[in-house]
């Protein structure tokens, strides 16, 4: 399959006035084709064919929208190995890594597809009329919830598949009913094109408008700040930064007609360590933690970035169990040279706020991340606000605190964050009962005796929590809650039979309605 090095707009592979390259993640050398800087026009062009075809879109039946994200995942596992070894060259991610989230991203096109058939999202409420109420009649009200509009999608360097073209921000928003415009990640647009090519091949077989889904490529912050801005855009999904989540935050606020931004950005993921827990597993621990921290790089929202335990000798076991199993950890390559050298710049400040080294992985090449980790008493991470900042990269922090007190101190003051982990045993469970109140007011997901770098996608899941952990902590980015973020209610107050949608009549209803209060079939 060759690259052509254009954007998709509506079907059309368009060429560009200036170029970008992609980079071997691993040696930096420059790869072919050169790919088409997106320009304003081509932003402009995606988002008027994106509101031309939203109305055709929104209006399918849900067997044919739930038919074309399956399409879609047919054609991107057609894609194979070639899609999987251009991703492991702009990435720098191993192959079983790559295989295993083209997997992921084809599982939850297809999870979508079953939550849009099963229609529970649409809400669907009936107050049937009571003409005679006094002293005045109450009119028959029916609600369901529909789509946005046309949603920008900003694909993440971290996970090129599962949270890039046909990730999980874009499956959510076309399974709710909207048109996509994607802003690909620049780091990756050989690994974008042949996904794009995917969804335009799904696109055509299904015969739907082909504004309904476009891809615009580009290295300038402009290309996605006009995407934000442009008017036809009614909601942005983000993974990023939190300087960039911010950035489209501000120029979504600023528009004439502000929208959401739902920007998914820095997590530190406190992890507790029990004392009854560390006591009786301290060595496993260990062992496991530096498998977590060391992930991937280390590159994942999701990285425990902050271990808390009360200082005690069970705690110095772990400790020195940490510093045993690091230099078995070899360098893995990070996925951008800005990401490496933000990684090194974040380790360097780690030091400088006097945390101690308590032992590293293998060195490597310069675009290479070296796992790391650090230790600090309770006293001093409180002290020092900077060491519970985000540092994307395979480190991690042991607080070692005084006592649960002050665990929960700093639990407290902490901000918002996408997972909370507690290690216990049963021993520790009225001490872990005291922190939960807490732990739930910082973070979307409570995790227990497990690692938080796992994300299953399912209905249950929430991969969301308070700022910074994403801009709403009231959504999630993975599992079928997700499509939530991208619907709207309306209300039918009286509508004639003749004009309500079908979904609302009386009448036997295949999917879950609230009527006159009361949830029925
Ligand atoms: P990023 O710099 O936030 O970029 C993500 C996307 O947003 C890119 O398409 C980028 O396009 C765009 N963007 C960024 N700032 C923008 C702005 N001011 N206006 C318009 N568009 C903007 O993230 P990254 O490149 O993936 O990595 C950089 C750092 O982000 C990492 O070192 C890490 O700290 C953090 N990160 C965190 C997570 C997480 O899950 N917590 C995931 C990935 C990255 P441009 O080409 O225009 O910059």
């Amino acid at each position: 399959m060759t690259l052509t090095g254009r954007n998709l707009i509506a079907g059309a592979w368009r060429e560009g006035e200036s170029h970008f390259t992609a980079h071997d993640a691993a040696s930096g050398a420059q790869l072919a084709p050169v790919f088409a800087e997106g320009s304003a026009n081509d932003v402009a062009a995606a988002c008027a064919a994106a509101a031309a075809a939203q109305g055709a879109y929104a209006a399918l039946p849900l067997a044919e929208r739930a038919a074309f994200l399956r399409l879609m995942a047919a054609k991107i596992d057609a894609l194979g190995d070639t899609l999987t070894q251009r991703a492991m060259l702009e990435s720098g991610l191993p192959e079983a890594r790559l295989n295993g989230e083209r997997g992921r991203t084809v599982g939850q096109l297809r999870l979508f597809a079953e939550e849009v058939e099963n229609g529970g999202w649409q809400g669907l409420r009936i107050d049937h009329a009571q003409p005679g109420r006094a002293p005045l009649p109450k009119p028959d009200l029916r609600l369901r919830n529909v789509p946005l509009g046309p949603v920008a999608v900003f694909g993440a360097s971290n996970f090129p598949l599962a949270f890039s073209v046909a990730g999980g921000d874009t499956a959510s928003a076309l399974a709710a009913g909207c048109c996509v415009v994607v802003k690909g990640h620049p780091a990756h647009p050989g690994t974008s094109e042949l996904v794009a090519g995917a969804i335009l091949e799904a696109i055509r077989e299904a015969g739907l408008p082909e504004g309904v889904f476009s891809l615009v490529n580009g290295t300038a912050n402009a290309l996605g700040e006009a995407l934000v801005k442009d008017p036809r855009i009614t909601a942005v999904g983000f993974t990023g930064s939190r300087a960039g989540g911010l950035a489209l935050m501000g120029h979504a606020a600023a528009r004439p007609v502000p929208i959401p931004v739902y920007a998914e950005m820095s997590s530190v993921n406190p992890v507790v360590l029990m004392p009854a827990r560390l006591e009786e597993a301290a060595e496993a621990l260990a062992s496991a933690y530096v498998g977590s921290l060391s992930l991937g790089a280390g590159q994942f929202c999701t990285n425990p970035g902050i271990l808390l335990a009360v200082e005690s000798a069970a705690t110095r076991r772990f400790i020195a169990a940490v510093g045993e199993a690091l230099p078995a950890v070899p360098a893995q390559t990070m996925l951008t040279a800005g990401i490496q050298s933000a990684y090194t710049k974040g380790i360097e400040a780690i030091a400088a706020h006097g945390a101690t080294l308590v032992g590293a992985g293998a060195e490597g090449s310069s675009t290479c991340g070296r796992a790391q980790v650090f230790t600090v008493s309770g006293a001093d991470f409180r002290a020092n606000p900077a060491l519970g900042h985000e540092v994307f990269g395979p480190s991690s922090i042991i607080v070692t605190c005084a006592d649960l007190a002050e665990v929960a101190a700093i639990l407290e003051g902490m901000e918002g964050q996408l997972t909370a982990t507690l290690h216990m045993a049963p021993a520790d469970y009225d001490a872990a009962r005291g922190l939960l109140p807490i732990l739930e007011n910082r973070a979307g997901r409570i995790i227990a005796n497990a690692w938080p770098t796992g994300v299953e996608v399912t209905h249950a899941m929430v991969h969301g929590g308070p700022f910074p952990a994403t801009s709403d902590g009231r959504s999630t980015s993975v599992g079928t809650l997700a499509i939530a973020r991208f619907l709207r209610p309306v209300s039918y107050q009286d509508l004639p039979a003749a004009l309500l949608p079908k979904a609302l009549l009386d009448g036997p209803s295949p999917v879950l309605r609230r009527v006159d209060g009361q949830y029925e079939a």
